[in-house]
């Protein structure tokens, strides 16, 4: 399914000159000598596009550090001034949009908090009517596609077009190593509904912890997001907010440096008839599984049909197991991943037992019906 959205390409609205593009800042403004000297280191590395600071802070608990406030607007005039960076802060209000328009903020974000509350994203849709200004949507701090890309249907319809979404991971209940899980199946399936929609990650969310921001950083890229957010400060251990998972600005710069740029085409014709043939190869063997599985839905019809003839329950643990068992091994033994496995086989026998509860239902009910006309 494709989601109608009408979106400008990213270069409309932000230099896409360097790459990869490049948003980084601190997580909070905290004082005007941090936002500005942090600023000017950035601008040093030559390597980011827009400067990023958190003027109000969503917290979890109350008590923490809820931003500098509407003071932080002026500091960031100020290290846009001296360093000529276009500045991106998260809006969570509508008069935090007003406040953020009057000071000339260049680019504006929707946070994880604020994309879960349709009333939240929809008073800054209704502020953002008749502006021109970049609007990038945090995806919902739970794993909803719909939530995400509803709340980026509400600021289209409000008439923004430049538009994007930011990927920064999923609360989950178990325990990783990630402060919020990528799910990067999640954004994948974002791009398939809206493929002119530019992603950007912030690897600095999902980690949580500065170690893992050039692994998923990579993997971003590999996975052809259009840009980074990276959350830097010049003094990550005395930071306000999010200490464990800032980078100072040269740290940041290593980080970049150590980046590997894959294209998502090439124009080695070499290289692209390789793969066209490779392709053709998947094509043909994802065709076939497809036959495969369609044939072995038949097979589980006409054994729906004859446990049910019979009086047999659908499910028998143990021929699960076994087929658990023996399929796992084969699959290993082909060097398949094993729990790779298991959740294919998961599916299609769920989809199997699915099958055969519809036979029985339906037998049951037209056994009934049966019996009442009889009894009629
Ligand atoms: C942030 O960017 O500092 C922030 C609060 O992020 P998120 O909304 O992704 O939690
Ligand atoms: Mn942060």
């Amino acid at each position: 399914m494709k989601i109608d959205l009408n979106v400008q390409p990213l270069s409309s609205w932000i230099n896409t000159g360097k790459q990869p593009l490049l948003i980084a800042g601190p997580c909070s403004a905290e004082t005007e000598d941090q936002l500005v000297a942090t600023a000017h280191l950035l601008a040093k590395t030559g390597k980011v596009t827009a400067l990023r600071a958190g003027i109000w802070k969503p917290r979890t608990r109350p008590g923490e550090f809820e931003g500098i406030g509407s003071i932080g607007l002026k500091w960031l005039q100020r290290a846009k001034e001296e360093t000529g960076l276009p500045v991106a802060i998260e809006v969570a209000t509508g008069k935090h949009v007003e406040e953020a328009l009057a000071a000339g903020v260049d680019i504006l974000w929707v946070g994880a908090r604020s994309t879960v509350n349709p009333f939240t994203v929809q008073e800054i849709a209704d502020a953002l009517k008749g502006v021109d200004i970049p609007v990038m949507v945090k995806n919902p701090v739970n794993p909803d596609l719909s939530l995400w890309i509803g709340a980026l249907e509400r600021i289209n319809n409000a008439g923004i077009t430049k538009l994007a979404a930011i990927h920064r991971g999923f609360s989950s209940y178990e325990k990783s190593a990630f402060r919020n899980e990528p799910m990067w199946d999640m954004a994948i399936n974002l791009k398939t509904h809206a493929p002119h929609l530019p992603i950007i990650n912030d690897p600095s969310h999902i980690s949580g912890n500065r170690d893992l921001i050039q692994y998923v950083a990579q993997k971003a890229l590999d996975l052809d997001m259009q840009g980074l957010m990276i959350e830097s400060h010049i003094d990550p251990s005395v930071a306000w907010t999010d200490a464990k998972q800032q980078v100072t600005p040269s740290h940041l710069a290593d980080i970049i440096d150590a980046l590997t740029l894959r294209k998502p085409e090439t124009a080695n014709t070499e290289v692209s008839s390789k793969l066209d043939e490779l392709r053709k190869q998947i094509d043909k063997i994802d065709d076939l599984l497809i036959q495969k599985l369609a044939e072995r839905m038949q097979i589980v019809e006409k054994i729906g049909q004859y446990k049910k003839d019979n009086g047999i329950t659908i499910l028998q643990v143990g021929r699960w197991d076994e087929i658990l068992q023996k399929r796992t091994g084969y699959a290993k033994a082909l060097k398949l991943n094993p729990e790779f496995t298991e959740k294919m086989l998961e599916m299609i026998h769920s989809e199997s037992i699915r099958k055969q509860t519809e036979i029985m239902s339906k037998e049951q009910a037209e056994g009934q019906a049966q019996e009442k006309m009889t009894h009629a």
